[in-house]
């Protein structure tokens, strides 16, 4: 098959990748939009979106996703569905093939392929996906108000998702496998100093029990040690916050990455170390990861590619 020939190709469809197609389209860059392992990203397994601007009454995460690809379409990306296997970004035209045979020639590459929330492998996780079970206290952390919530992990970003839950629950535990705190000093003295927060030192979550929805878990304390102990704590709401994966493996050979695999790019904006490639929303971006921000950089990207075009070409 022949190589198809393109001025813009992103690769994505969460907020970040189809802003980008918004804009791409509308800079009649004509480009091509992968959908991805998770066509419409992380935002499609979330319940209500109620702080994206412009939605007074809030949106189903789903609906939000469904109204851009409606947008990005009308204006005239082309979008498919498929899953980039390979990347060959040693030289322009960067190559990209996907997991229906094709490879893609393209002069500016906008990366919108998001990052994934870690889960810790329970079956319990996916029984209950939606009926109590999150991984972003931001998004889903307002229906638990005045109820009983619980974090898992005791890095910097579960010490922030138990302060943001603390302010709405009436109590929040945090689950934590070691017996300290991960987090930089100031988030430990935070949570240590809020007065319903309740950290639970050496406990391992097993699994969850709830007849609809969560209403508790099992844990056990000080696993594999002689004083082992089985806990059941009451709780309405089970967040993870045990990290987030970039989706950026695939890149990670042609482009600088933080240990964590984030794409670095130049501070406040999308470019990368390679001219015209670009990276957009939570697979460059380990700090606020929002649909909004998301959504922002990806329009940065298309407008910085629509320059680097302009001005390369
Ligand atoms: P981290 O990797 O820093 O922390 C992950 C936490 O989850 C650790 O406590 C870890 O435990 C725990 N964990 C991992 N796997 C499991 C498991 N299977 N079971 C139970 N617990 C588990 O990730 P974060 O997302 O917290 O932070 C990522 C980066 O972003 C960090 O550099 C952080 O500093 C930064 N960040 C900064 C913020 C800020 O400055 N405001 C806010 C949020 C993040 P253990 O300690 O035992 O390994």
């Amino acid at each position: 098959m022949e190589n198809e020939k393109l001025r813009c190709l992103i690769i994505g469809s969460g907020p970040a990748g189809y802003t980008a197609a918004i804009y791409a389209s509308r800079a009649n860059l004509e480009p091509v939009l992968y959908e991805g392992i998770q066509p419409g990203g992380q935002l499609t397994i979330t319940t209500e979106v109620e702080n994206f601007p412009g939605y007074p009454e809030g949106v189903s995460g789903q609906q939000l996703m469904d109204d851009l690809k409606l947008q990005a379409s009308r204006l005239g990306t082309d979008i498919r569905q498929g899953v980039a296997t390979a990347a060959d970004l040693s030289a322009r035209p960067y190559r990209v093939t996907f997991d229906d045979g094709r490879t893609i020639e393209a002069q500016a590459l906008i990366i919108a392929t998001g990052a994934a929330a870690r889960y810790l492998g329970l079956p319990d996780e996916k029984k209950y996906a939606g009926l109590g079970v999150s991984a972003c206290a931001t998004c889903d952390g307002f229906f638990y108000r005045r109820k009983t919530v619980a974090v898992v992990g005791g890095g910097d970003t579960a010490c922030e998702e138990a302060l943001y839950l603390s302010s709405l629950a009436s109590k929040v535990y945090m689950i934590v496998r070691k017996d300290r705190l991960r987090a930089s000093h100031v988030m430990q003295r935070r949570v240590m100093e809020a007065s319903n927060i309740e950290i639970l030192f050496e406990h391992n979550t097993l699994g969850l029990y709830g007849e609809k929805a969560v209403e508790g878990a099992m844990l056990v304390k000080g696993m594999g040690t002689p004083g082992e102990e089985r806990v059941s704590i009451d709780i309405d709401g089970f967040f993870l916050a045990i990290g987030h994966t970039p989706n950026s493996g695939l890149f990670r050979q042609w482009l600088d990455t933080d240990e964590a695999g984030y794409i670095k790019t130049l501070p406040g904006r999308p470019c990368t170390r390679l001219a015209g490639v670009f990276a957009a929303g939570d697979v460059a971006d380990p700090r606020y990861r929002q649909a909004v921000t998301a959504a922002a950089s990806g329009c940065m990207a298309a407008i910085e590619a629509d320059r680097y075009l302009l001005e390369k070409l």
